[in-house]
């Protein structure tokens, strides 16, 4: 039996066998053919690539003209990668000298060279590592004719154990195959991690080096509360966390109870509880759970797990499926925050050094007007069904926020000449997850309606510490002392306005937290569908009082660690037992 520790990110128990992903690549075992073929298996390795080449030719054509030149180059630097003559020469030896049969003969010299490339000082030449996987991936499936196997598709259920995870590789689970998740690289508030929450699937990242003590069919514990895992659990261990794993199915039962009921403290403050969604499928949950309507709804996630970019028509679609299951209740939309952690197909044309920094987000969307357009039409397009607001992210300056409400305007204006009848009253609110945000606030706020405070974010920019980064896991902490008095202030300026705020970063998700949000005057929340009934539980079970006494002190403590213990102290006298347990 090995016991591991790691960062824990999505909650729940799981047990089962793990499936290993190597990301190495796509190494094939060894096949070799007859001298006689040598010179048919070449001209095949010869056909294989020029169908990649075709085929990286249309990808380049559709995301230049969707994107940019910039985004589109990246399939030129493919297309060059797959003619380059040193790896064509290679190859060649490996088939004719060595009677490799292509599909080897190409896994060989593609894995060669992408480890050459992780290996390189630069992060330039180290990123470009995937670009090699890509092409190996492209020529594989020319050679087969057939997909080639992608972490996608598991064969049966299964533990997932890799190295890391994107969150597009994440998004594109079959959740029914996967009963959790388990990575060696990975921080607290990356989108990985966000989105395993909202697929409900008990996940702990982090975990440093342990590949090579696990192989696929060993049976694993995945503790996704302490952020524990064991591999080849002994009879006793497994036992115990089998009665885990009921205990948790019985306290879900008993908060079933009170999905109808409002979140409302005990001397009657009503609480909005909204849901934070990925994908339009999730509205079943958001209703399951009694969600005051959704509060951010992640649309970057359509064009992750996916090969093509979505068409207006189907961004429409997901949005009016949203607006529609919602039955009236509120429904914020947030334009694409592709970027960073998020790049699916869409990314900057070099590999950033910093790409938290970089090109993301509204930047993003700034810079590909055309495709910033489509996804507005159809959010106002889908306004017309129901009441659905449009939310801006990673609004550093006015500018920005002006250079999208002017094409905000004139996307309206479009669709009026069409005959489409907007809602003129559609609401407009930014999200606040940038220090210089909250610090111009007051510019800013005469030309929203609304506010929505990423702490995920905000808690990455204010303290300097890459949100998915688990070497720095421990600095990543949402009640550190400056994150507080950001979200104070940001509350301050609003509500003088007579506008709202709500925080719709993961620190919702926290009993403890939420209950010093709403001390603070915060009286919106949106949070994973899944987190909503212990978190109505808490509300329900608090005067505002003493949410009020809880935040005054907190406030007034100096470290993060403080605020943890306070919190925690003051927790465990307030709610029942229920609560602490969940
Ligand atoms: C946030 O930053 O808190 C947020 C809600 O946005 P995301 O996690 O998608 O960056
Ligand atoms: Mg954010």
């Amino acid at each position: 039996m090995l016991e591991l520790q790691g960062i824990a990110v999505s909650p729940g128990v799981a047990i089962g066998k793990a499936l290993v992903f190597d990301r190495e690549g796509y190494s094939l075992a060894q096949c070799l053919i007859a001298p006689e073929l040598a010179e048919r298996e070449w001209e095949r390795l010869g056909k294989a690539i020029e169908r990649a080449h075709k085929n990286l030719e249309s990808s380049r054509e559709k995301t230049t003209a969707n994107w940019g030149a910039r985004l589109g180059d990246i399939f030129s630097a493919q297309q060059q990668l797959l003619r380059d003559p040193r790896i064509l020469s290679e190859m060649e030896h490996l088939i004719r000298d060595k009677r490799y049969s292509a599909d080897y003969a190409v896994s060989e010299v593609f894995a060669k060279y992408a480890a050459a490339f992780r290996r390189a000082s630069s992060s330039f030449l180290a990123e470009r590592a995937g670009d090699v996987h890509d092409v190996e991936r492209l020529l594989l499936e020319a050679l087969s004719g057939k997909p080639t196997a992608t972490i996608r598709q598991l064969p049966h259920e299964a533990i997932v154990v890799s190295h890391d995870l994107t969150p597009g590789e994440t998004a594109g689970f079959d959740a029914t195959k996967v009963l959790g998740i388990c990575t060696e690289a990975g921080g607290p508030g990356g989108h990985t991690a966000i989105v395993a929450r909202g697929m409900e699937i008990p996940a702990v990242v982090g975990v440093g080096n342990f590949l090579h003590n696990i192989r696929s069919g060993d049976e694993v514990i995945i503790d996704g509360h302490l952020g524990r895992i064991i591999v080849s659990p002994d009879d006793a261990t497994k036992e115990r966390y089998l009665q885990r794993r009921r205990a948790r199915q019985s306290i879900a039962e008993q908060l079933r109870e009170i999905r109808d009921l409002p979140a409302v403290t005990s001397d009657g403050i009503r609480i909005e509880l909204m849901a934070n969604v990925e994908f339009p499928h999730e509205t079943q949950a958001c209703l399951d759970r009694g969600a005051d309507g959704v509060g951010l709804y992640r649309t970057e996630f359509l064009y992750l797990g996916h090969d093509s970019e979505p068409t207006e028509e189907e961004h429409y679609q997901a949005y009016l499926r949203v607006v529609r299951d919602m039955q009236g209740r509120p429904v914020v939309i947030r334009t694409l925050d592709l970027g960073a952690d998020k790049m699916g197909m869409v990314r900057p044309a070099e590999p950033e050094n910093n790409p938290f920094l970089g090109l993301r987000s509204i930047r993003l969307s700034l810079r590909n007007p055309a495709l910033f357009r489509i996804q507005v039409r159809a959010i106002l397009r889908a306004a017309c069904a129901g009441d659905c607001r449009i939310m801006f992210p990673m609004v550093t300056t006015l500018d920005e926020l002006r250079s999208a409400r002017f094409l905000l305007r004139s996307v309206s204006e479009d669709l009026a000449a069409e005959g489409v009848h907007v809602p003129c009253a559609v609401q407009v609110g930014m999200m606040v997850e940038v220090p210089a945000a909250v610090l111009m606030l007051d510019r800013f706020i005469d030309e929203i309606d609304f506010v929505s405070i990423g702490t995920n974010d905000l808690t990455q920019y204010t303290l300097a510490v890459d949100r998915s980064n688990d070497a720095v896991a421990d600095l990543y902490q949402a009640c550190d002392p400056a994150v507080l008095r950001l979200i104070q202030r940001t509350h301050q300026i609003v509500s003088e306005r007579g506008k709202s705020t709500s925080v719709c970063g993961e620190m919702s998700n926290n009993p403890a937290h939420a209950l010093l949000l709403v001390g603070m005057g915060i009286r919106t929340l949106s949070l994973a569908p899944a987190a909503i009934p212990i978190i109505k539980k808490a509300i329900r079970s608090v005067t505002i009082g003493q949410c009020e006494a809880m935040a005054w002190r907190a406030l007034r403590l100096s470290t993060a660690r403080e605020v943890e213990a306070f919190l925690m102290n003051q927790l465990a006298g307030l709610v029942p037992e229920i609560v602490l347990q969940a």
